[in-house]
């Protein structure tokens, strides 16, 4: 991995039209730029009545933020998603069961590099859980304040 990986800015995602946020995140949501590009290239993978619904991004120590599981987004490289349906309301969001179209979701994002956390809306590139799942020398993100 380059040493310049490490300085990615943060991308708000409200600039990023190709990625949909949930509607109640007015507050914004943000990631590394490989994480973005990574989520829109698994993104075109998907039947196109479907889209990645970003629920959660980066979340500094001082901002817990509305995720169970905030600590694992200090660094910008994980991100919380559900779906969206085209026609569809926005799915109930940390339900203990998955969308039942959420094996499409798991693969495309598995095929650009990603890996799944302990829920099934938890996923990350560079940062330390991917760095023991993929086996790589070091983790390619560090923690943003
Ligand atoms: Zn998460």
């Amino acid at each position: 991995m380059s040493p310049t990986q490490r300085d990615e800015p943060l991308r708000d995602l409200a600039r990023v039209h190709a990625l949909r946020t949930a509607d109640w995140r007015t507050d914004g949501v943000r990631l590394r730029s490989g994480v973005v590009d990574r989520l829109t290239a698994a993104q075109t993978f998907l039947p196109r009545a479907l889209r990645f619904l970003v629920v959660s991004g980066h979340h500094g120590p001082a901002g817990a933020g509305p995720c169970p599981d905030a600590a694992d987004h200090a660094t910008g490289g994980a991100v919380d998603l559900s779906l969206h349906v085209s026609g569809s309301p926005e799915p109930a969001l940390w339900s203990a069961a998955p969308p039942p179209e959420w094996p499409v979701c798991a693969a495309a994002l598995t095929a650009v590099g990603m890996v799944g956390g302990d829920t099934w809306w938890h996923w990350s590139f560079g940062d330390s859980r991917w760095c023991a799942s993929t086996g790589a020398q070091a983790p390619v993100y560090d923690p943003i304040p």
